[in-house]
């Protein structure tokens, strides 16, 4: 029986178990409460883990979207409903009470979009107190008194269901493509957007997705202890959903349904201690963050909620069908790049001064320069990290010079960093499909559900691709391996190849070379001429290796203080007296201008 039947039908017995004991009262009705919180609980944790353990933000008031979706759910089955609904209405109360809680997760997720870390857990802590005082504020659902009349709809079965779904649904939404871009963001949100990463898009979803949930999980809260109040949401509770988070692990789905279990079923066991439980768990925590830092999973998972990997077959992809499976806007006149009095100043420092470029398609060009020389600028204007004081960047025509990285990236043109910037922690199929991002055409609610257009361009478009590219650059022993264990030279190519996954018709290399002995340099020549050759692509390189970028480039840009002091040919630089002159100084560079 294949792993995906025998957890239908696990959780169909689970279900069905589920339903039996609670008809009969098989267990304790103690016991069976304490269930249902594991339940209600495994959901908080796994919708926070979304975004404090998969996204490596901050948040640290989830209980506000709690609330929200607590008192909407109650607020509908109490007042809106009429009786006769009857029971089926409480699904929907529920849905709706998710709802709420995501629209209310837009406003917070706004502010993430400019701030991380500290500052978003003061905009998270603030909207779990104004979520409070509202409530306590408004007379119509009690006040600080409370709100109460809900029936007791949150049974044994229904707690299982929705704990199945949130898990299945949060799990398939973490293995997707926007799940692999809220993971870039943990990783290295500036090198996500040089990918092409939406990463506002991705922040907006996780953020509402994880907030869905934890209105849920509300909403089956409210409707098990049929009474709630401002105060049942306050910060503890936040608090109690983060140390479930942690103790199970961040960026694990078996990870939180572990914490969950365990912080559940231990706090009820200390129940004993009186007071002092509040003291012991909060140890516990500290203990735990100095000798497991990462929670008892870390980023491990349970083999069972990783997919499926894809049996190993020919791949019918080739490097030009994949290129050509992005369609390309025409190059306006045959030129690709043109870059017109490109200016840019860091206060009063003028990193580069006047760059003028005509790029035309199929070239290979070099920038060299002495260290400081506005080398890297360059780069990180064309790639849209800077924006320039002065001057004009046009791809195919079209003016990119303000756009952020991800559209720039999505346009045509993809980087590597002068320090590698992989995503260290994802395997390297992984990091080539963060790369493939805007190739990507379901929708989140695709994702989450596995509908048939998810399984098709997984499939095609990023699998088969993904591995493709892998074994053209040799890469595919590697694919289940975190990037951060691979030798210093593949981690180089595997950059590269990244930027390939993109569909890009530019590619910047920044100093691919650096830190690579002469046969590894010798290597990534051809690796560069094939680039070219196979993916007809256009290459801007940096580098200091001067037999590297003489053996390569068609046409040379010195730079030198920010300025551009010569152009032309390989030959012709070698030549110039102003060259020789800028690079007198450092003395490396010009003997290895004298050698080639
Ligand atoms: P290169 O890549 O040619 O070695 P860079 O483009 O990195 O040089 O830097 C050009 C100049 O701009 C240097 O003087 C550097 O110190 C300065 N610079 C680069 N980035 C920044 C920054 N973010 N803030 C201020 N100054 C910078
Ligand atoms: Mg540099």
């Amino acid at each position: 029986m294949s792993r995906r039947w025998l957890l239908f039908v696990l959780v169909g017995v689970g279900f069905i178990a589920s339903i039996i004991v609670s008809r009969l009262g098989l267990i304790d009705q103690y016991v069976e409460l304490v269930a249902m919180y594991v339940g209600i609980n495994i959901i908080l944790a796994l919708s926070l883990n979304l975004v404090n353990g998969y996204m490596g933000e901050f948040s640290v008031g989830h209980a506000g979207f709690m609330a929200v979706g607590a008192y909407g759910a109650s607020i509908l089955s109490v007042r809106v409903f009429p009786a006769w609904a009857g029971v089926w209405i409480f699904p929907l109360a529920i849905i709706a009470g998710g709802v709420m809680a995501g629209a209310a997760a837009v406003v917070v997720a706004i502010p993430s979009f400019r701030t991380r870390g500290d500052y978003l857990a003061i905009v998270t802590l603030s909207f779990n107190m104004i979520v409070k005082s509202a409530l306590e504020n408004i007379d119509a659902v009690g006040g600080p008194r409370g709100f109460l009349g809900m029936e007791r709809l949150t049974t044994l079965p229904w707690t299982f269901m929705w704990t199945v779904v949130s898990v299945w649904a949060i799990r398939n939404f973490v293995y997707s493509n926007i799940g692999r871009g809220v993971l870039s963001i943990r990783e290295d949100e500036t090198a996500g957007a040089a990918m092409g990463v939406d990463t506002r898009k991705v922040k907006l979803h996780a953020f509402v997705v994880s907030s869905f949930f934890a209105g849920v999980a509300g909403g089956l809260y409210a409707h098990l202890l049929q009474f709630i109040s401002p105060r049942t949401f306050d910060i503890i509770k936040s608090t109690e959903i983060l140390i479930m988070v942690y103790l199970g692990g961040v960026g694990s789905i078996a990870g939180s349904i572990a914490g969950a279990v365990i912080y559940t079923v231990l706090i009820e066991a200390l129940r004993v201690l009186g007071q002092w439980r509040m003291v012991i768990m909060p140890l516990m925590l500290v203990l735990l963050m100095i000798y497991r830092p990462k929670g008892i999973f870390g980023f491990t998972e349970f083999r069972w909620f990783k997919p499926i990997a894809s049996k190993k077959k020919d791949v019918a992809v080739t490097a030009a069908e994949l290129i050509n499976m992005t369609p390309r806007t025409a190059a306006d006149g045959g030129q690709l790049l043109v870059i017109d009095g490109l200016t840019h100043y860091f206060g009063g420092l003028c990193a580069l001064s006047d760059f003028n470029l005509r790029l035309d398609a199929g070239q290979i060009i070099g920038i060299i320069g002495p260290n400081g020389s506005g080398k890297t600028t360059l780069f990180n204007l064309i790639s849209g990290y800077y924006r320039p004081t002065r001057g004009s960047i046009k791809l195919n025509g079209t003016e990119i010079t303000r756009m952020p990285p991800n559209e720039i990236n999505s346009l045509g043109i993809a980087r590597t960093f002068q320090n590698i910037r992989l995503f260290n922690n994802l395997t390297v199929e992984d990091n080539v499909k963060v790369g493939m991002f805007n190739s990507v055409k379901y929708s989140a609610v695709a994702a989450m559900l596995r509908t048939r257009s998810f399984n098709q361009c997984e499939g095609k478009e990023v699998s088969d691709c993904t591995r493709m590219l892998l074994e053209l650059f040799a890469l595919e022993k590697y694919a289940y391996e975190p990037a951060k264990g691979l030798p210093y030279g593949l981690k180089r190519r595997l950059e590269i190849v990244r930027a390939l996954a993109t569909r890009p018709q530019l590619l910047l290399l920044d100093e691919p070379a650096a830190g690579m002995n002469p046969s590894e340099t010798g290597a990534l020549m051809e690796l560069v001429h094939r680039i070219r050759d196979e993916f007809k692509l256009t290459v801007m390189v940096i580098e200091h290796h001067m037999s590297f970028i003489m053996g390569l480039c068609e046409e040379i840009h010195v730079l030198d203080f920010g300025v551009t002091i010569a152009g032309g040919t390989p030959d012709e630089i070698k030549s110039d007296k102003k060259v020789i002159e800028a690079y007198l100084g450092s003395s490396g560079v010009s003997r290895a201008l004298k050698d080639t």
